[in-house]
């Protein structure tokens, strides 16, 4: 069998007057209208328990989505035995099967359920029509249809074999169960850290961010429809830190794939460490976690190009992108013109409603978030090295709202330079052009990140040398470019330092961690 040359899900537009727009919108309306019960799913069995929470819409906090069942001790500890009962015919399953699988669910996906996977997404992660779009319609199917090829892939990498000596490699998957636990900010990342290793014959215990649960869900009950076998992911709404006691320490955890911050990151990677003699196999742990991503425009960069970027990659989807362009470092010759055009631009953005379909941006995640960010705003107004040149306002009334702000400052560490705030939060840093290379070392050594950066310049010399003096300060590299919206196949994902194990999701080389190859060798 062939599996089919995958192509990139193209977007729609959702122009005012389309068809799409119209089913959309009654999909909005329906969701907007009912409350989903949403249970824990283990074994292909749906779990009411005892702990309901509640899921809202960001911007409008009084209207409840969704009501979920937190699962607890019990219901985590027999999510890791449907696990590992599902196991062994999951990897006896011939590839071609488990490929069909995911295949079928990035079809129903881009097709009939679309308008509900997208109407979740807006509804309870306050995503904007065409941030929806290129999220849980376009780059969730690209992740299932390339995730079935880099697969495919790998099984086609056979050693040598000699005159008497036949040699195979079987990829096994991992010697045990893999836990995923997703962020709410892309349902597509969602669906992809149970679905990459499960691709590759992995049993999971999925535990969703409580915050993305109602597209999660949706998600959950379509890879249910495509025929994915009871057990093979099993979905566990919970509490982090009931997960790390009764999941982790889990001798057969045997995989951890992970995006999201990087203290819950570290603090995971250290229980690891703690529980590390009483693991069946040493885990694989991938993670995607935090970034303090960079704009640097060099003195022949084009004034306009930058301010574009800058306001796109800063404030998209409220800045809630671990791409998000977070410092800008812009020549002092150039300034003028950047900043009357951020300034003019910011301005222009609307914040509200997602479901109106004219606001550019909707409201934070949660009001913790909301909290967060906004204590960064206060800094920066109190401080005598920062200007609140745009925004700086907030209300969390009815939505978590904040508007798209933008801070200039002297001091190349101040801390909103320099901290991840994962908010529509911009820093500016003007540097006279004269100082370039201690400024390239700024950005360099400022933050513990090394996630995106993007480099705006026109000189050929100069590009060259800002992509070798900045080789190690990202891990998505953009020239004349905003730092956010990498493409599945086009642009793999991931950084190093303090911002993962740069694993590239999308790619093989994330796919090839789900597995660990037997080599066979047979004497004739
Ligand atoms: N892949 C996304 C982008 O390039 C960011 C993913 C994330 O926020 O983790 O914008």
């Amino acid at each position: 069998f062939k599996i089919p040359t995958p192509k990139n899900e193209p977007g729609n537009t959702y122009a005012p007057g389309t068809k799409e727009r119209e089913t959309l919108k009654a999909e909005l309306n329906r969701q907007s209208d009912i409350v989903v019960d949403i249970p824990v799913i283990i074994n292909g069995e749906n779990i009411k328990t005892d702990t309901v929470k509640q899921v809202v819409m960001p911007h409008d906090h009084q209207h409840v989505l969704a009501n979920f069942s937190q699962a607890g001790e019990k219901e985590l500890r027999d999510a890791v035995e449907a696990a590992m009962a599902a196991k062994e015919s999951w990897a006896n399953m011939p590839w071609e099967h488990r490929a069909s699988i995911f295949l079928k669910a990035a079809d129903l996906i881009s097709g009939p359920y679309r308008d509900v996977m997208n109407a979740a997404t807006m509804l309870g992660q306050s995503k904007t029509a065409y941030q929806t779009e290129i999220d849980a319609a376009q780059e969730l199917a690209d992740f299932l249809r390339f995730g079935v090829d880099y697969a495919n892939q790998i099984y086609q990498i056979q050693p040598e074999s000699v005159k008497n000596i036949w040699n195979r490699l079987e990829y096994r998957p991992l010697d045990g169960f893999v836990l995923a636990i997703s962020p709410f900010n892309f349902t597509a990342i969602g669906g992809n850290l149970p679905s990459a290793p499960a691709m590759m014959g992995n049993v999971v215990v999925w535990k969703p961010a409580t915050t993305a649960l109602l597209s999660n869900y949706y998600f959950m009950r379509i890879l249910e429809e495509a025929g994915l076998p009871k057990g093979v992911i099993n979905f566990v709404p919970s509490r982090g830190s009931q997960v790390s006691e009764v999941v982790l320490t889990d001798p057969r955890m045997s995989g951890f794939h992970f995006t999201g911050s990087t203290s819950t990151f570290q603090t995971i990677w250290k229980s690891i460490g703690e529980n590390i003699t009483n693991y069946k196999s040493y885990p694989r742990l991938v993670g995607e976690t935090g970034g303090k991503d960079f704009v640097f425009a060099h003195e022949t960069a084009q004034a306009d190009k930058v301010a574009a970027a800058l306001v796109r990659g800063a404030f998209e989807y409220q800045g809630q992108k671990c791409s998000a362009a977070s410092r800008a470092y812009i020549p002092s010759s150039m300034w003028e013109e950047v900043k009357a055009d951020v300034v003019e631009e910011t301005a222009k953005l609307k914040v509200g409603d997602i479901q109106n379909f004219t606001n550019f941006m909707g409201a934070v995640i949660d009001k913790a978030a909301f909290d967060s960010i906004t204590s960064y705003i206060d800094y920066a107004a109190a401080s005598e090295e920062a200007e609140i040149i745009a925004g700086g306002t907030y209300d969390d009334s009815v939505g978590y709202f904040v508007q798209p702000t933008i801070i200039v400052t002297t001091n190349p560490n101040f801390k909103t330079m320099v901290e991840e705030i994962f908010g529509p939060v911009l820093t500016i840093y003007v540097y006279e052009n004269d100082k370039l290379e201690e400024t390239l070392t700024a950005v360099d050594t400022a933050s513990m990140y090394a996630l995106t950066g993007a480099i705006f310049a026109q000189d050929r010399q100069a590009i060259m040398h800002l992509e070798r003096r900045l080789s190690g300060a990202a891990g998505n590299f953009y020239i004349n470019d905003k730092p956010t919206g990498a493409v599945i196949n086009q642009q793999p994902f991931g950084g190093s330092r303090g911002s993962g194990t740069n694993d590239k999701a999308g790619s093989v080389f994330n796919m090839i961690r789900w597995t660990s190859p037997r080599i066979i060798k047979e004497n004739f």
